[in-house]
């Protein structure tokens, strides 16, 4: 279950085959238009949800999820952004886990508080179940302190935990964990594997993983920063609020809110945050969708060769998310900005998406260099996979 503050995302899903008996989306929820999508292998149907609160819309569209044809149900888990430097790993949730939950909004006000109110309504309607928390940054916590550090004042880590935690890590580690397996049946050893993994969707974030941990990640305290997003501006000098605001009068709330909806592709493009359209556009001279899709590579890139700095080197790039899984012009771009490196692409295998040959979605040639490969995510088969796990022990 994946709750955010006006929509849900929520799967029933077999731990062992990730196959889903079941997919929800709910969107709206607490307004009166709110509404949940259910589908099952008896086809997809639409629910309005009774006007109500955020809370009751989520416990009616629980309802409906539950009078569905579902095999028998282990355990809830819930995908939670924030985990602070208090969670290393995914744990059972409790009352004061809830509560740690909960106070950690401090560090992710539009996070932590929907991904709570998901747990409570799940609580109340499933209450017999177990339930796990899987936390975004659990695992980025083996970051080392000269990765996670901002060179800011100290009280501002001490007392108000600036620092960076980075985000998507279920992604990350699904992927990471997935590419070295692919790998090791290539000879290649998991113990001491460097891999840079690129999430590439609406969020963007690039994680340096060595020998199954994550060294460096490009997200920070919040998931702002780091590469060029959908609608966020990844890095900027924090000195544009200040000029900004004194020009405009906003105020830092505001500007940052700008800074995650209205920036990225959609902002330098002008056009949408749609990488499918931005494409199109390009290919037909739209100058700002290739403006767009060239600072996208370029920051991407950028980000890839810095991480080889915690790797010591790099093994392979592995590409995910609708981007990296599906957008071969994308791609391709990363590799020929990253060719110093050793990267080499195979044109065929990229523009078949890794699918054709390779088993490990290879993209680049073979060769004595580093490979880049597209392994396709699964954040929802991993929080399945840790709290059967955690169920179970
Ligand atoms: P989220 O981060 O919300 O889970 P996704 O991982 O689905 O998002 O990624 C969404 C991005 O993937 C969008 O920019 C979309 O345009 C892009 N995308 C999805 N399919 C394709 C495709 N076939 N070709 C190019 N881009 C695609």
């Amino acid at each position: 279950m994946n709750c955010g503050s006006s929509s849900v995302k929520l799967a029933v899903v077999d731990p062992v085959t990730g196959e889903r008996s079941l997919s929800c989306l709910g969107e709206r929820l607490g307004s009166p238009e709110a509404v949940a999508h259910l589908t099952t292998a008896a086809g997809r149907r639409t629910v309005p949800l009774a006007a109500g609160s955020h809370r009751e819309a989520l416990e009616q569209l629980l309802a409906e999820v539950l009078a569905a044809d579902l095999p028998p149900l282990t355990g809830v888990g819930h995908r939670v952004v924030q985990g602070g430097s208090r969670f290393r790993a995914s744990v059972r949730v409790d009352d004061a886990v809830l509560a740690e939950v909960l106070e950690l909004a401090a560090l992710a006000p539009l996070h932590n508080p929907a991904n709570a109110a998901g747990i409570e309504a799940a609580r109340a309607v499933l209450g017999d179940l177990p339930h796990v928390a899987v936390f975004d940054t659990a695992f980025h916590q083996t970051m080392p302190e000269r990765a996670y550090r901002y060179a800011v004042p100290t009280r501002w880590y001490e007392e108000f935990g600036v620092r960076r935690y980075g985000m998507h890590g279920t992604s990350h580690r699904f992927v990471s964990g997935r590419a070295a397996e692919l790998l090791a049946s290539q000879g290649r050893d998991p113990a001491t594997l460097r891999l840079v993994v690129a999430h590439l969707g609406n969020g963007c974030s690039a994680t340096a993983v060595l020998g199954g941990r994550s060294v460096d990640t490009t997200m920070g305290l919040t998931p702002l920063e780091g590469l060029v997003m959908g609608t966020r501006s990844g890095d900027v000098d924090p000195a544009v609020l200040d000029l900004v605001s004194s020009r405009t009068g906003e105020d830092v709330h505001e500007l940052v809110r700008q800074l995650n909806s209205a920036s990225g592709l959609q902002a330098l493009s002008g056009l949408t945050n749609d990488v499918r359209e931005l494409s199109a556009a390009a290919e037909s001279g739209h100058a700002g969708a290739a403006l767009a899709l060239d600072v996208f590579t370029y920051r991407a890139a950028k980000h890839v060769a810095g991480l080889t700095v915690a790797l010591g080197g790099l093994d392979a790039l592995v590409l995910t998310g609708g981007i990296g899984e599906n957008a071969a012009g994308v791609r391709s771009g990363l590799l020929t900005r990253l060719r110093h490196l050793g990267l080499e692409e195979d044109a065929a295998a990229n523009a078949d998406h890794g699918r054709g040959g390779d088993p490990a979605g290879r993209i680049t040639v073979a060769g004595d260099g580093p490979l880049a490969l597209v392994v396709p995510t699964d954040e929802e088969l991993l929080i399945a996979r840790d709290t059967v796990e955690l169920v179970a022990s």
